[in-house]
């Protein structure tokens, strides 16, 4: 790790202030955490800015904070803690404000059934997390005879009314990123990545029948400046067509929204006991060995537990049947990942109706991490005081031991150690 203070690797030989500084390892640590926070919330401020909004407290916080990140600024660690909760406290902002902009244009999400096949003709499978440009392809293709799947993080997209409403958007196809290689290629049409997370596709595959949007980029793949989609259309077009093929169904679209209005029923099956415990499983998922740890989770919650999920690592078990209980689904996905907004907002809902804190509350998270929108997300909620956290696969590498002791003193949060054992725990101490 490097040294801002001396110029080199932290502790190492070289090392010329140690003595005085002693903690430049920390103050590394809490600096990269708070950039890392910083890209999440840029890319949730991009795709709000993207519909005209944006929020001025946010913007002044990012300039203040990657100023803060300057060589020799502050040696104060309780400061650069300070300002990685604010970055949390930022997140929430921003995020709430991405929701209000996909209600205003997409309006209020609506639990929706999804096929997981395909259906006869030309299609286009779309990526990524930008809704907007999902939408602007709707409505391009609308009467073309080409059909739109969404993939990974743009599962949600179907549970929007302004989106659902084009027939044409006819299901989701494949699973998480880490998937793409192999799903891309066999998926046969053309292929739109609107934002994070690409992979790179092998030679001589499916590069030639990919395209990128706004951010994205991959060397060798056309690029769509703006939202003028007519090359993507006549590639489709050209392509030989999918066959219908139904698939799984599978359930989305649970916006806080629709979550509140099944409140009264929720809350009488707690005091019936028939719902015992709320489990948040989600975040980002990733190629990394290990992550069948959330698969297994979900699949050992005790019959009166109800799953939240959200954000693409819930492809580990979203086709998995975990039935209802009284007719409310065991299984929620409550959206991408900026929907944490929403599963935040039914928290606070719960414990208000209970008269409790959160941390009160009969509900476990059980997050994974994969890059920097769950960096931001994770320190929004140590930021609203939540406690008890597990975070795995692994525990980000910038997370120095000094600050790993000092969010577990503070929040208790925990790195996952095997489904069995952590539901164990969390069963033993409820
Ligand atoms: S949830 Fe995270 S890992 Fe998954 S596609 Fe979104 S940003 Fe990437």
């Amino acid at each position: 790790m490097f040294c801002y203070q001396c110029e080199q690797t932290a502790g190492g030989t070289g090392c010329t202030v140690r003595g005085v500084c002693g903690k430049e390892e920390d103050i590394n640590s809490l600096q990269d955490t708070l950039i890392y926070g910083l890209k999440g919330v840029a890319a949730y401020a991009h795709h709000a800015r993207e519909f005209g909004a944006r929020d001025e407290a946010v913007d002044a916080f990012m300039h203040e904070a990657l100023f803060k990140t300057l060589t020799n600024v502050s040696f104060d660690l309780d400061q650069h803690l300070g300002m990685v909760l604010k970055c949390g406290e930022m997140n929430l902002r921003i995020m709430e404000l991405l929701d209000r902009v996909h209600v205003e244009n997409f309006g209020s999400p609506v639990p929706t059934q999804v096929d997981t096949g395909t259906k006869k003709g030309p299609g286009i499978l779309v990526t990524g997390h930008d809704l907007l440009h999902l939408h602007e392809l709707l409505k391009q293709t609308e009467g073309t005879g080409i059909n739109i799947y969404t993939h990974g993080e743009m599962l949600p997209a179907h549970g929007y009314p302004e989106l659902k409403k084009f027939k044409h958007l006819v299901g989701n196809y494949g699973g998480a990123w880490q998937e793409q290689r192999k799903e891309f290629q066999e998926f046969s049409g053309a292929i739109l990545i609107t934002t994070n997370c690409v992979m790179i596709p092998a030679q001589g595959t499916y590069a030639e029948r990919m395209f990128t949007s706004g951010v994205a980029g991959v060397p060798g793949v056309k690029h769509i400046e703006g939202t003028d989609f007519s090359a993507l259309i006549k590639k489709a077009k050209s392509l030989p067509p999918l066959s219908d093929s139904p698939g799984k169904k599978i359930m989305t679209g649970f916006h806080h929204t629709a979550i509140l209005g099944l409140a009264d029923k929720i809350v009488g099956a707690v005091k019936a006991g028939k719902i015992s415990r709320f489990y948040l499983i989600g975040g980002c998922d990733g190629a990394k060995p290990g992550r069948n740890y959330y698969t297994e989770f979900a699949e050992r919650v005790p019959k009166d537990g109800v799953i939240l999920t959200l954000a693409c690592g819930k492809y580990r078990f979203n086709k998995l049947d975990f039935g209802a209980i009284d007719g409310i689904p065991r299984l929620i996905d409550i959206g991408q990942c900026n929907n944490a907004y929403s599963a935040i907002q039914v928290a606070l809902a719960l414990s208000k109706a209970f008269n409790c804190s959160v941390n009160d509350l009969p509900i476990s998270f059980i997050l994974s991490w994969f890059e920097q929108k769950a960096v931001a997300i994770l320190l929004t909620l140590l930021s609203l005081g939540i406690k008890g956290i597990r975070i795995g696969p692994s525990l980000p590498a910038f997370i120095s031991p000094n600050v790993l002791k000092v969010l577990q003193e503070k929040f208790d949060l925990k790195p996952v150690t095997t489904a069995e054992k952590d539901l164990a725990d969390i069963l033993k101490n409820a």
